[in-house]
C-alpha cells in the first residue's frame, strides 16, 4: 500500500537542487551562488576549537553571536534573529505570519524558496512580474497590497536576475505598506551591490518596525556549508515569534563559532567583494563578445538571456558535458531561455566561457 501523505505535501514545491553532488571529478561549480574562496584560516581555527565541546548542546539563544551582530550593525540584540541559514528564517516567518485566508506578496522570478511559504501555510501567493530591466516593480507590488496581505518579500539584489533597485525606491514602497504587514527585505547579496552602502538599509528599521533585513553567512562569508543566517528586525516582537515555530538549537555550535569569527574579518570580505566585482566586469564584457547580454548584476552571479531561438536544455547539457555546472533559467521561473551563472575564480569563469562558446558555435556561425 502507498503511504498517505498530507495535503501540504502535494502543494509544497520541491527545491530545485543543483546537480553534480555525486560527481567525483573536478567540476566548475557555478550553479549555487557559492563563494569560490575557501574558509579563512581563522574561521577554520574557530571551528576546530568548538569541536571539543560538541558533547554539549549549542547556545539556544545564540547570545554571543547576537551580541556581536548587535555591535557590528547597531541593532539591539533583542531585535536580531538567527537561523539555520537564512532560509530557515524565511520558512519560520511563513509559519509565524501566514495561514489560510492570508496573502504573501513577492516578485517573480525571485528566490525559489518563496513559493514554499504559501504552499506550506495554505496562504495565497500573490506574485508580480519584474519590469523590462528584470528589476522588482515596486509600484505594481504596492497595488497588490490588500486587507489580507500579511507578508511582503523583496529580494535586493534579486535572485535569480542579479539586479538591484535603489534604496530610495524601497523606502518609498515601505511608506505604502500598512504597519501591521511584515516586510522582509532579503539582502543575501547586499555586500556585492555597488549602488548602495550595504549598511544603508539598516536606517529604515527605525521608521519601520514591520521591516526585517535578511542577511546570511552563506554568500560573501562563504560559509553556506555550515548553515547560518540572521535577520535585523525593526521590532523585538518578530525574533521570539520566529523561535516559537522552530525546534530548539536550530543553529549548531560550529556555525555559531564560525559566524562569530567571520565577523572579525571585514577587510577580507571587502577584498573578496573586489575580486568578485572584477570578475563581474570581465565576464559581462566576454558575454557581450559572444553576442549575449547579462542583466545589470549587483550580485556574485549573472543572469544571461540566451535568446528565444536557443534551446536552454541543450546548452545546459553541453556545458555539463564540459564539466561546467550552471543553473537553467527555466528551473528558476524564467519564461525565456536563460542561465544563472555564479562568478567563480578567474580560471573557472574562463572554463565556463570557453565551454559556452563551443556550445553556442553551431547557432552563432549560421
Ligand atoms: C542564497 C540565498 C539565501 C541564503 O540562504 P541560506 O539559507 O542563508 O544559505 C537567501 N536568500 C536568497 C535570495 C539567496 O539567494
Amino acid at each position: 500500500m502507498a503511504i498517505e501523505f498530507s495535503e501540504r505535501i502535494r502543494r509544497i514545491p520541491t527545491y530545485p537542487a543543483a546537480g553534480g553532488y555525486a560527481q567525483q571529478e573536478p567540476l566548475v561549480r557555478l550553479a549555487s551562488n557559492e563563494s569560490p574562496f575557501e574558509p579563512l584560516p581563522a574561521v577554520r581555527a574557530a571551528i576546530d576549537r568548538a569541536l571539543s565541546s560538541l558533547n554539549r548542546y549549542p547556545d539556544p539563544t545564540n547570545s554571543l553571536l547576537r551580541r556581536r551582530l548587535s555591535e557590528r550593525y547597531g541593532v539591539p540584540a533583542e531585535r536580531i534573529a538567527i537561523g539555520n541559514g537564512s532560509c530557515d528564517i524565511l520558512l519560520a516567518a511563513g509559519e509565524a505570519l501566514l495561514e489560510p485566508g492570508a496573502e504573501v506578496l513577492y516578485a517573480w522570478p525571485s528566490f525559489s524558496v518563496y513559493p514554499h511559504l504559501a504552499a506550506a501555510s495554505g496562504a495565497r501567493a500573490v506574485t508580480v512580474g519584474l519590469d523590462e530591466r528584470e528589476c522588482h516593480d515596486l509600484e505594481a507590488m504596492a497595488r497588490e497590497l490588500t486587507v489580507a496581505t500579511r507578508l511582503v518579500l523583496v529580494c535586493n539584489p534579486n535572485n535569480p536576475t542579479s539586479t538591484a533597485i535603489p534604496l530610495a525606491d524601497i523606502a518609498a514602497f515601505l511608506q505604502e505598506v500598512p504597519p501591521h504587514v511584515c516586510v522582509i527585505l532579503d539582502e543575501a547579496y547586499c555586500e556585492f551591490n555597488l549602488l548602495e552602502d550595504p549598511d544603508a538599509s539598516i536606517e529604515l528599521l527605525d521608521a519601520h518596525p514591520n521591516l526585517a533585513l535578511l542577511r546570511t553567512f552563506s554568500k560573501v562569508h562563504g560559509l553556506c556549508g555550515l548553515r547560518v543566517g540572521f535577520a535585523l528586525c525593526g521590532s523585538a516582537e518578530l525574533p521570539p515569534a520566529l523561535d516559537q515555530v522552530r525546534q530548539p538549537f536550530f543553529c549548531n555550535a560550529l556555525a555559531q563559532a564560525a559566524a562569530l569569527e567571520a565577523l572579525e574579518h571585514q577587510d577580507t570580505v571587502e577584498e573578496r567583494v573586489a575580486r568578485t566585482v572584477a570578475e563581474r566586469i570581465s565576464m559581462d564584457e566576454r558575454l557581450r563578445a559572444l553576442g549575449l547580454r547579462a542583466a545589470d548584476s549587483q550580485a556574485n552571479f549573472c543572469w544571461v538571456q540566451l535568446g528565444e531561438e536557443r534551446d536552454e536544455e541543450e546548452i545546459m547539457r553541453g556545458l555539463a558535458e564540459r564539466g561546467v555546472l550552471v543553473r537553467a533559467g527555466s528551473a528558476l521561473g524564467s519564461p525565456t531561455p536563460a542561465l544563472r551563472v555564479t562568478y567563480g575564480l578567474p580560471e573557472e569563469n574562463r572554463r565556463f566561457l570557453d565551454a559556452l562558446a563551443e556550445v553556442l558555435e553551431p547557432a552563432a556561425t549560421r
